[in-house]
C-alpha cells in the first residue's frame, strides 16, 4: 500500500513521473490538473468555472477542488493506494487532506518534492505547448507555486514525511530514484 503526494514546479516532470510510478505500483495516479482539463474539454460546469483561472495561471478556488478530491479518494480503486499529483496546492488544501485522510483511516506515506530550478522548468514549459504554457502564464504559475505551494515543503517536513529528489536529470534516472525511494 503506497500513498504519495508529489510536489514540484510546473514542468518539474512531476506529472510524467507520477504516471510512471503509479503504473509500476499499480495504483491510481490522481492529477487534479488532468481532471480539470478533462472537465474543460467536456464543457462540464466544473470546467466552465475552472477555465478562466487556469488560463491565467491562477489556482482555481478550493471549493471547486475539495469535493472532487473527497469523491476521488472514496472510489474503490483508491483504497489500495494512490499518487496525488497537483493536490494539495496550498496549505488550506493540505489541512483539508489531512482531515479527510483521518476520516478515511488513511495516511500519506511520503510527500516527494521533485526539485528542478526555475530557469530549467521555464525552458521545458515553453517547449511543451499546452494552452496554459504561454510565457506570461508560466511566469504567473511559478509565482503562485512559490507563494502558495512551496510552503507545503515545510508542512510535510514538519510531519516527517518529506523526501526530496533531484528532478534535473534524465527522466529514467529520476524514475529509478523514485522507485528506489518508494521500495527502499
Ligand atoms: P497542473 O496540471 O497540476 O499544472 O494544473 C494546471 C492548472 O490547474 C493550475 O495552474 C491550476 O489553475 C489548476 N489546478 C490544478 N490543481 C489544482 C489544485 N489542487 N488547486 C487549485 N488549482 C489547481
Amino acid at each position: 500500500m503506497t500513498r504519495l503526494i508529489f510536489l514540484g514546479l510546473p514542468g518539474s516532470g512531476k506529472g510524467t513521473q507520477a504516471a510512471i510510478l503509479a503504473g509500476l505500483l499499480n495504483i491510481p495516479h490522481i492529477s487534479t490538473g488532468d481532471i480539470l482539463r478533462n472537465a474543460i474539454a467536456q464543457v462540464t460546469p466544473l470546467g466552465q468555472k475552472a477555465q478562466s483561472y487556469m488560463d491565467r495561471g491562477e489556482l482555481v478556488p478550493d471549493e471547486l477542488i475539495l469535493d472532487l478530491i473527497r469523491d476521488r479518494l472514496n472510489q474503490p480503486d483508491a483504497q489500495n493506494g494512490w499518487i496525488l499529483d497537483g493536490f494539495p496546492r496550498n496549505v488550506s488544501q493540505a489541512a483539508f487532506l489531512e482531515q479527510l485522510l483521518q476520516e478515511l483511516n488513511q495516511a500519506c506515506d511520503r510527500a516527494i518534492n521533485l526539485e528542478v530550478p526555475d530557469e530549467v522548468v521555464v525552458v521545458r514549459l515553453l517547449a511543451r505547448k499546452r494552452p496554459d504554457d504561454t510565457e506570461q502564464t508560466i511566469r504567473r504559475r511559478l509565482e503562485v507555486y512559490h507563494e502558495e505551494t512551496a510552503p507545503l515543503i515545510d508542512f510535510y517536513r514538519e510531519r516527517s514525511v518529506l523526501s526530496s529528489i533531484n528532478g534535473d536529470r534524465p527522466p529514467e534516472e529520476v524514475t529509478e530514484s523514485l522507485h528506489h525511494l518508494v521500495n527502499g
